[in-house]
């Protein structure tokens, strides 16, 4: 790094994220480098906005996993179920390091799909594969500690992200919140 950059590169945070992928349509042999590629290309977006303030969210691993009774997941997966301790047993991330599970569709309590869920108990987030390009973001919003949403809709915490407007904006107090959080890590 040139010493130029030094002052931005200590105050540069960085969450480390576990991709983990249940999708059906994810063969065994299916090409990991096409994979991949599609998955960078959904997350950019909220990798590039969380950049310009200086957090870092870095995909550390990804891997596919065929667990067939997870593709569709119960919003709340915080309870008892087999499929939420399948979920739970099936990737621990390291403390302070968060997992993505990509699935075909998230549904909440009254069967009804959503995007995106985060639970920041289990270090956890939720994709369903029809999110828009900036649930991601948003769910890492939630993860790294935002309670709540917003009425904007120039908001990355506005509620349906499907219809954020432009490049959403993230306020001071939610910069604060998400840099306190155990997941933001200082870069090493
Ligand atoms: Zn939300």
């Amino acid at each position: 790094m040139p010493v130029l950059s030094t002052t931005r590169v200590k105050s540069r945070l960085e969450v480390r994220i576990h991709f983990r992928n249940l999708l059906s349509a994810v063969l065994p042999d299916a090409d990991t480098a096409s994979i991949n590629k599609k998955l960078k290309d959904r997350i950019r977006g909220s990798q590039d906005l969380f950049l310009s303030h200086e957090i870092m969210l870095r995909p550390v691993s990804y891997e596919s996993l065929d667990l067939p009774e997870l593709k569709v997941l119960d919003a709340a997966i915080l309870g008892a179920s087999a499929e939420q301790k399948t979920l739970r047993q099936a990737f621990t991330p390291s403390k302070n390091e968060a997992a993505v599970f990509l699935v075909d569709a998230i549904l909440d309590p009254n069967g009804m799909p959503i995007s995106g869920s985060a639970l920041p108990e289990y270090g956890a987030v939720m994709i369903a594969k029809y999110a828009s390009s900036w649930t991601f973001g948003h769910e890492i919003g939630h993860l790294l500690g935002i309670e709540g949403h917003t009425s904007s809709p120039r908001r990355l915490m506005y509620e349906d992200t499907a219809k954020i407007e432009g490049i959403p904006v993230l306020v001071w107090t939610e910069l604060v919140t998400m840099r306190s959080s155990a997941f933001a890590q200082p870069v090493v």
